[in-house]
């Protein structure tokens, strides 16, 4: 079996957020299913400093206008192989993948995300200028959504799998770039690639995908409902016998506490005496006050009104009145970034920010914090929390999508059953997500239920072996003559 996985980011070369994490994950897992996979991605700055050893695949023009691109072609560190698209107008810049440095999005982005969905549907027909070809093109949100189209038009091209990571983000422009970015005019139309009079990438790819995939079971759900659904809830109820939710799994040896050199002492499952180190740490680190009296609160976050921020930054104060201790690292949303530092200037020693990304931090906060908190609005799946449970810190988390998939509310029941793992809140309110942090904290305070309660959380297995299976099972049935 042959897979072209198409993604717009992959860790560690280019990340800002959980797909990136996927896109380094499920490809391995899959390659260890003996299936074939190739990944495709854009060659931003940061790819083709960090792979050494490219080689020319193949030079071809993708699009009539666009420029000429260039494929290249390496192994990832973890050994999937790869084809890069080397085409200095559209990527060679700084910033980052989806915007520049003060945050605004590219203007070219229909172009750079145009010419990765063609490069894809080239690949994935017989046109390709490869010797390989695959089975099944496996595409990732509104980045590779144009791919799906493409290949509709195309007879004998590979069938199409699209994995919606976040409906949130679509990949809207104007109407003309239809023609421009080689798809036929008869495309634009409610039964194909438009959406409200505009171009929209996203649609495009559920429309003409063969199967839809989504990170959770809720999410699949929840994306079929006028509130989740960000317009697109009509097609995906049409399409819900070809949508399944998959959940993530997580990559348990780069998360793992007991040899993470993030970690200035390893911890495991039968001795969780290193965690109050990685607290201590975390603490001189950040400029708290050095306690082991009181619970942290730790978050890891892209700053926006999606992950509750917005709440978070409103209870903060009344979160160390606990008594607690809070840090916060992420960046996105200016204003809310110069919140979270204003909060730490106003409470020197209990609340402490940073703004920005910082990956070593962000493995420290998992195994320092003692209770992780994501009061997400909305989360397709989430991997801060699973994280989180496999460094034995408890989450707080909103009732939504992924995040009631994997967490399993902690009360007298669940607790007695075995599997509690965490705190969860119903209403998207502040007296909602503080009488949860008031349970955790009276939890935390009763040492042997919050072992207890933190040896659930560190037993539970978050590999990807089972939703890889998942994937493959899909391949499978679309391969199918
Ligand atoms: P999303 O993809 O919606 O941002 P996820 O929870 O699925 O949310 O994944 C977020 C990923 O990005 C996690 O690996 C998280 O640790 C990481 N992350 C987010 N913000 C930062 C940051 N400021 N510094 C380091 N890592 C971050």
């Amino acid at each position: 079996m042959q897979v072209l996985f198409v993604t717009s980011e992959v860790a560690p070369l280019i990340k800002t957020g959980g797909l990136a994490d996927v896109s380094a994950a499920l490809p391995t897992a899959l390659r260890d299913m003996n299936i074939d996979v190739r990944m495709l991605l854009p060659g931003y700055p940061q790819v083709l400093q960090a792979l050494v050893n490219l080689q020319v695949a193949a030079d071809f023009p993708a699009l009539p206008g666009f420029p000429p691109a260039r494929l290249l072609v390496d192994v990832l560190p973890n050994g999937v192989p790869l084809w890069v698209i080397e085409c200095p107008q559209l990527y060679q810049r700084g910033g980052g993948a989806y915007q520049d440095a003060t945050g605004i999005d590219w203007p070219d982005n229909a172009h750079r995300f145009g010419l990765l969905s063609k490069i894809a549907a080239i690949l994935s027909c017989a046109e390709t200028p490869l010797d390989w070809k695959p089975d099944v093109v496996h595409c990732n949100d509104w980045q590779t959504g144009l791919t799906p189209a493409y290949l509709h038009f195309v007879a004998g091209a590979a069938p199409c799998v699209m994995t919606v990571h976040n409906i949130a983000f679509q990949g809207i422009f104007p109407s003309q770039l239809t023609t421009n970015m080689g798809l036929p005019e008869e495309s634009f139309q409610p039964d194909g690639v438009e959406f409200f009079g505009d171009l929209s990438f996203m649609k495009a790819g559920l429309y003409y995908a063969d199967h839809i995939t989504t990170v959770s079971p809720s999410y699949a759900r929840e994306i079929q409902t006028a509130e989740l659904g960000f317009g697109l809830q009509g097609l995906l109820v049409h399409k819900r016998k070809v949508l399944t939710g998959i959940l993530n799994g997580i990559d348990t040896k780069e998360w793992d506490p007991a040899a993470d050199p993030n970690l200035v002492q390893p911890y495991d499952i039968k001795n969780l005496q290193g965690k109050s180190a990685n607290k201590r740490e975390l603490q001189n680190r950040m400029g708290l006050h050095i306690n082991d009296k009181i619970p942290l609160f730790g978050l890891v976050s892209r700053f926006t009104r999606q992950k509750g921020l917005d709440l978070l930054l409103e209870v903060a104060s009344q979160l160390i009145a606990l008594p607690a201790q809070l840090v916060l690292l992420g960046s996105g949303d200016k204003e809310m970034e110069r919140a979270a530092l204003e909060l730490a200037h106003q409470y020197p020693g209990q609340i402490a920010a940073f703004a920005g990304f910082d990956e070593s931090l962000a493995h420290l906060i998992e195994a320092g914090a003692d209770i992780f908190l994501m009061p997400s609005r909305f989360e397709p799946c989430g991997l801060n929390q699973l994280y989180s449970q496999r460094y034995g810190t408890p989450p707080i988390v909103h009732a939504t999508g992924g995040l009631i998939d994997t967490v399993v509310d902690c009360n007298a029941v669940s607790l007695l059953r075995g599997d509690a793992s965490g705190f969860i809140f119903n209403s998207m309110d502040a007296p909602s997500l503080l009488a949860a942090a008031r349970r955790a904290v009276a939890t935390y305070d009763d040492k042997k239920t919050w072992r207890l309660l933190q040896q659930n959380c560190m037993s539970k297995d978050f590999s990807w072996r089972q939703s890889a299976a998942a994937y493959h099972d899909i391949y499978a049935q679309l391969m199918r003559p």
